[in-house]
């Protein structure tokens, strides 16, 4: 394979994808999410994804599995790819948090892919791992990389998890018995434990506040 004939594949490679190889991937937020579960009228079929979801659901452009092996056949009928490391049995050996590096050898030029799958499970994370891995490695080459420089091109692995979203964290306290209450006492007479902590960890009844300042008044 001659230098040019390389480079000429190289640089199809970063070629911008056409609009329809870019797919709309809709983002909800987890209260919109949160929303159309415990309410499906509030949320609408999407013009955009077709998909049924909160009207103000934010869309991402992405290029999918298909068109970026579309792409990588195109540029080299030939490429390959290979995990960096094999398991006991012989399979792809996954790193200790579950990702997978692979080589991805385009034209003759490898260069190194990383793949995760959060939130998948089973053969589908096992598929996931592959063609994220595909993505990361090819977008090394320039792949799609107008997409991944906008930060558009990775699915979204979960949802948002904005703290507005999430619910104030209730405080609540429990309830105690009398003689856990008399040991408590004793504990705070002695100076291992304090009024303080026990307040701040129990709701006391009225008669239990009584005994309590009676007591430790002593
Ligand atoms: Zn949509």
């Amino acid at each position: 394979m001659s230098d040019e004939l390389i480079r000429n594949g190289l640089a199809a490679l970063r070629a911008p994808f056409e609009p329809h190889q870019v797919g709309k991937l809709p983002k909800p937020t987890k209260a919109q999410t949160d929303a159309v579960k415990a309410d499906f009228s509030k949320g609408a079929r999407c013009n955009i994804c077709n998909g049924w979801h909160h009207p103000q659901v934010v869309h991402l452009d992405y290029v999918g599995h298909a068109a970026i092996t579309d792409r990588l056949l195109s540029v080299d009928p030939a490429w390959t790819w290979e995990p960096l490391a094999f398991d006991q049995n012989g399979l792809p050996a996954k790193d200790n948090i579950g990702g997978l590096w692979i080589k991805l050898t385009i034209l003759g030029v490898t260069r190194l892919g990383y793949g995760d799958a959060t939130g998948k499970s089973g053969g589908d994370a096992i598929k996931e791992l592959i063609g994220d891995a595909l993505r990361n490695a090819a977008m090394r080459f320039g792949c799609a990389l107008e997409l991944w420089h906008k930060g558009e091109l990775h699915l979204p692995k979960e949802e948002d998890q904005s703290p507005e979203s999430a619910p104030p964290q209730a405080q609540v306290k429990e309830t105690i018995t009398d003689s856990r209450l008399a040991a408590a006492i004793v504990k705070i007479k002695s100076g291992e434990y304090s009024v303080e902590r026990l307040l701040h960890s129990f709701a006391l009844t009225e008669a239990q506040t009584k005994v309590l300042n009676e007591q430790v008044a002593q």
